[in-house]
């Protein structure tokens, strides 16, 4: 028996011991800058000549270290490590398993502040932001495992007389993983580990910001024992290995998360069988979103900012989850929108190692996309506070928050990506409602309200895949709130729920005739 699962805790910075090992472990990390990482095929670390140089967003002429970059000829030879894996490792006990990937879990919470400081300096998370990523990581770890031992034996199906019937559940084989940078070790670590849990294998791709926390897994996953070939890390370009990966035909399955058009791409490209290949493959993609907080005319207004300001501004908005969109009941949009703007004059942003609100944005590429936004956002609405952008040093943004917005204006209709939000303005709920729901996206939502009748039309008709009341729309807990999103958001597969090992699985049935 294992201790029933709970949520990892957020470290308390306000205690003063905890502050020292954090600052502590940001020194520590930083000996390690301008490191290599090798590939790992096999359990063979591979060094490349060709690198991909990993950069600290907060100070963009420093590196944080190198990656090796990996050929079409390298994911060949780590799809047959994987293949090779896949035949002792998912004839283990699926127990064994899990039991293994607890030690993982145990591991990385012994080295926790290691793995958080490492992600404010490549990821350009402020501390609570880079704390939650490490706690989420462990508990998606946690939480599979336990979801699988409860598969282990298969679910109860009907005998009936002279035949008894067993249903159970089987990995499919190797697969792939491609991982995004916003969340650069819960969401790598979560999709990682579930399909290997589950008995599969797995090639690693994560996101070419974010590749050395992605290894800093590689090296828990060695010491606790993980045997080679079950997961291969194979950074490199994607224009090179992305499609390659997708397209062979020994990828049984993909889980993907990041942006729209790529997902697109892959569910699209996966949907082709290959020579050799004699299976479907089965494709989970996390999307993007358009996330809307509402907020009714009885709402509690001071709650109602707060959602706002932090789902919209925490790590700078660049959470599929954020708060981009604020519609507002017309008899409190003045007053919500005063004091969102009051909340927002309190924030500070700078280079997260000093204990900053908001960090830099992550690179050239979206800091120059969200600029381009607030340009936009400039001419269809009124720029209340924020605006002002900065890469001399690193890539900051200021908070912003735009007012007077039409719901089809395009930064109310395009996912930004970064620390904007577009205020609008609604005559009822109905209206509210109809705004929430009029973009291509259904990841989340939130609604401010204090009339239950309200709420409960929200629950049928605010079209997304987590939608919270009272409360800010980011901040899903594993195991708590499964996660995924309708629309163009996704599959909605729902991470950290108890059904998502099923993605990796095939249900089995014997019959047999006495
Ligand atoms: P992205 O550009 O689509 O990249 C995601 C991953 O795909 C990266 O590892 C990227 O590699 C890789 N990739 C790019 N092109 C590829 C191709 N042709 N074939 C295979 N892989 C390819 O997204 P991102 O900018 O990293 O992430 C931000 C997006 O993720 C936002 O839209 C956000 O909403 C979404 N997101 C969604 C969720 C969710 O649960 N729904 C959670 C987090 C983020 P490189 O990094 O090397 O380019």
């Amino acid at each position: 028996m294992v201790v029933p699962y709970s949520a990892e805790p957020a470290t308390d910075f306000t205690k003063e011991e905890n502050k020292k090992a954090f600052k502590d472990a940001l020194e520590q990390v930083k000996k390690d800058f301008g490191v290599k990482r090798p590939l790992i095929i096999g359990g063979e670390h591979i060094e490349t000549d060709d690198q991909i140089t990993s950069y600290n967003p907060s100070n963009k002429e420093e590196v944080v270290g190198h990656v090796s970059k990996a050929t079409t000829e390298h994911i060949d030879s780590a799809m047959e490590a994987a293949e090779k894996a896949f035949e002792t490792w998912s004839e283990w006990d699926p127990k064994d398993r899990a039991e293994l990937f607890i030690r993982v879990a145990a591991i990385i919470r012994r080295r926790k502040h290691e793995f958080s400081a490492l992600m404010v300096y490549e990821a350009g998370k402020p501390w609570n932001e880079a704390d939650g990523d490490t706690n989420e990581g462990i508990d998606f770890i946690e939480y599979y495992a336990r979801s699988m031992m409860e598969l282990a034996d298969g679910k109860p199906t009907l005998d009936r007389e002279g035949e008894h019937n067993h249903y159970f559940y089987q990995p499919m084989g190797p697969g792939v993983t491609i991982s995004p940078w916003n969340f650069p070790f819960a969401i790598m670590t979560g999709t990682t580990a579930a399909p290997v849990i589950a008995g599969n294998t797995v090639l690693l791709k994560p996101a070419e910001d974010t590749p050395l926390i992605a290894y800093k897994l590689m090296e828990v996953l060695e010491e606790a024992g993980l045997p080679k070939g079950v997961v291969n890390f194979v950074t490199g370009d994607p224009a090179e290995i992305g499609d390659y990966m997708v397209d062979h035909h020994k990828t049984h399955f993909i889980t993907f998360t990041g942006s729209k058009a790529t997902g697109l791409r892959i569910n699209k490209r996966a949907a082709e069988v290959h020579e050799g290949q004699d299976f479907l493959k089965r494709v989970i993609t996390e999307m993007g979103g358009k996330d809307t907080i509402i907020v009714d005319k009885d709402a509690d207004l001071d709650l109602a900012a707060d959602s706002i300001v932090n789902s919209a501004f925490g790590f700078s908005g660049q959470k599929c989850s954020a708060g981009s969109r604020a519609v507002i009941h017309k008899d409190v949009y003045d007053e919500v929108l005063a004091k969102s703007i009051e909340l927002t004059k309190e924030l500070t942003v700078g280079n997260p190692v000093d204990e900053t609100y908001m960090g830099p944005v992550i690179n050239k590429k979206q800091f120059d996309k969200i600029s381009e936004y607030i340009e936009t956002g400039k001419k269809e609405g009124k720029l209340e506070i924020g605006g002002e952008t900065d890469d001399s040093t690193g890539y900051f943004i200021h908070p912003t928050i735009f007012s007077g917005l039409d719901p089809k204006a395009v930064i109310m209709q395009e996912e930004i990506f970064g620390p904007v939000v577009a205020f609008a303005k609604a005559d009822d709920f109905d209206e509210m409602l109809e705004i929430a729901n009029n973009t291509e996206y259904g990841l989340t939502g939130a609604v401010i309200t204090n009339t239950r009748e309200n709420w409960i039309l929200a629950c049928r008709k605010f079209n997304v895949g987590n939608l919270y009341l009272n409360r800010g729309c980011t901040a899903a807990v594993v195991g708590y709130h499964p996660f995924g999103g309708f629309k163009m958001s996704g599959t909605d597969q729902k991470t950290g729920s108890p059904d998502y090992m099923l993605n990796f699985l095939e249900q089995k049935v014997v019959s047999e005739m006495f």
